[in-house]
């Protein structure tokens, strides 16, 4: 039996994996490279604190606040798209605490499942990235983020986290080198950190090597079908105009912020949209930081690997583009510097946030990419309505890869028709 994946990011390759596993003949088609898609820049965080949608009461208040402010982590590009507009309504329609309070419990299933698959690749040995299981901390400078701080963190014991909250004084003996300028912290311990462009390139070497038949630069353009059934997907070659075609029994649809265009070739609506991130990745002397972080006012996470310290944040809502806003990449880094100090006298970090500098070298410096935004915050993952060998798998946002070993193995069974490893219901697509 043949499968068709579209999308070479981490959640096409997981469906790939485990459907190569199953038995599948696996095809993913990617119209990119496969070097450098929202998979790879990112912050590599495993993160079952993140429970809670994005979709949540405060953020939209909050969102029109940041508005205004130039060097902000939030960003709505002002468009006339309807495809913005449904999903703004549907956005704001989720933002409310049953919503939250009904998907944690789904939201917490997928992420744990997905961190012991994601532990099971490097225990198995099929894969060896980079990977730690440190937890990650949660600073706060005010009083109004600790509490709302506090409240994640009652929310999360109750649902069987383990959180501690540190002192400012704990905060120093846990990461000396930093001298945080922070009022507190909550310590997610159940999160873990990965390489992503390390997972990355290891995943596209391992399916290769067991037969999993990768096409890049391959752009998916339609499909072919007989009555509900996709039985080929149609697709273009950079090289090539002719149309050429992977005759199919199964299509899983995993193009990140592209999905809902494609979902629209096959009949399907899902309401998506991009949102754009900005990372910068470093080579420090020294280490100063010891565990990954989140600098909660600020929305700007930093992960410590080995030998690299990446910063990332920002969230732009809108159409793909390829515009760096400038203020919003120096707004990161302010935001480094006002809680950590010694950043400010540590020489990479100081390279790379002279001002001159950065604006000259902005493309070489400043990566970004697309998070696919559901519009509920829960990822879109289960079959279409109009094609009964169609399974969406998309809209993780800011989970992908937090989510994406978990998401594979609930595609491969679905598409075998078995008992899924947790209930997927509320991660359906037909609840648009
Ligand atoms: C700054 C930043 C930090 C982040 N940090 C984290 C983190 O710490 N932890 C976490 O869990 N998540 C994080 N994320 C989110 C995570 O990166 C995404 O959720 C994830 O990469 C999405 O994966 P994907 O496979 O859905 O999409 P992508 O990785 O975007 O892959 C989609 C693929 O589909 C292909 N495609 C599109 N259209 C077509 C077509 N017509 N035909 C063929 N192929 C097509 C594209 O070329 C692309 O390769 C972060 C994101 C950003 C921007």
């Amino acid at each position: 039996m043949k499968a068709t994946v579209i999308g070479g990011g981490i959640i096409g390759l997981s469906s790939a994996l485990y459907l190569q596993q199953d038995g599948w003949e696996v095809t993913v088609l990617d119209k990119g490279t496969l070097a450098d898609n929202c998979s790879f820049g990112n912050m590599g965080y495993l993160s079952p604190s993140h429970f809670a949608t994005l979709a949540q009461p405060g953020v939209i208040n909050q969102g029109i606040l940041w508005m205004f402010q130039k060097k902000s982590p939030f960003y709505v590009r002002p468009e006339l798209s309807p495809q913005l507009i449904d999903w703004g309504l549907k956005f704001y329609r989720a933002c409310n605490a049953n919503h939250v309070q009904r998907s944690a419990k789904p939201m917490l299933d997928l992420l744990l499942l997905s961190k012991e698959l994601t532990r099971s690749w490097i225990q198995t040995g099929i894969l060896s990235f980079e990977y730690a299981e440190k937890g990650c901390i949660n600073y706060f400078q005010t009083k109004k983020y600790e509490k709302s701080e506090l409240e994640n963190v009652y929310v999360g014991r109750d649902l069987g986290l383990q959180i501690d909250v540190l002192s400012k004084e704990e905060i120093h003996e846990l990461e000396p080198d930093l001298k945080a300028e922070v009022r507190g912290a909550a310590w997610y311990k159940d999160d873990a950190h990965l390489q992503p462009n390390e997972l990355m390139n290891q995943l596209i070497a391992l399916l290769k090597k067991r037969g999993v038949n990768i096409i890049t630069e391959a752009e998916v353009t339609g499909f072919q079908r007989a009555d509900s059934t996709i039985t080929a997907v149609q697709y273009k070659l950079t090289s090539q105009p002719e149309i050429l075609k992977s005759e199919t029994d199964m299509v899983v649809l995993a193009a990140g912020s592209w999905s809902s265009d494609l979902a629209r070739l096959a009949g399907e609506k899902i309401p998506l949209m991009p949102g754009k991130g900005y990372s910068m990745t470093i080579q420090p002397a020294k280490q100063l930081l010891h565990h990954p972080c989140i600098l909660v006012e600020a929305k700007v996470a930093m992960t410590p690997w080995q030998q690299q310290l990446r910063i990332g944040s920002t969230m732009e809502i809108g159409s793909i583009n390829d515009k760096i806003l400038f203020p919003r990449v120096q707004g990161i880094l302010e935001a480094v510097g006002r809680y950590f100090p010694a950043y400010k006298q540590e020489r990479a970090f100081q390279e790379l946030s002279d001002e001159k500098n950065l604006k000259t070298k902005l493309r070489e410096k400043v990566w970004y990419g697309f998070r696919p935004l559901s519009a509920d915050g829960l990822p879109y993952i289960g079959f279409g309505k109009k094609s009964s060998n169609l399974i969406l798998a998309t809209g993780h946002a800011m989970l992908g890869i937090s989510m994406g070993a978990g998401t594979g193995k609930l595609v491969a069974e679905l598409a075998a028709g078995e008992k899924t490893s947790i209930p997927a219901k509320a991660f359906d697509p037909g609840r648009y």
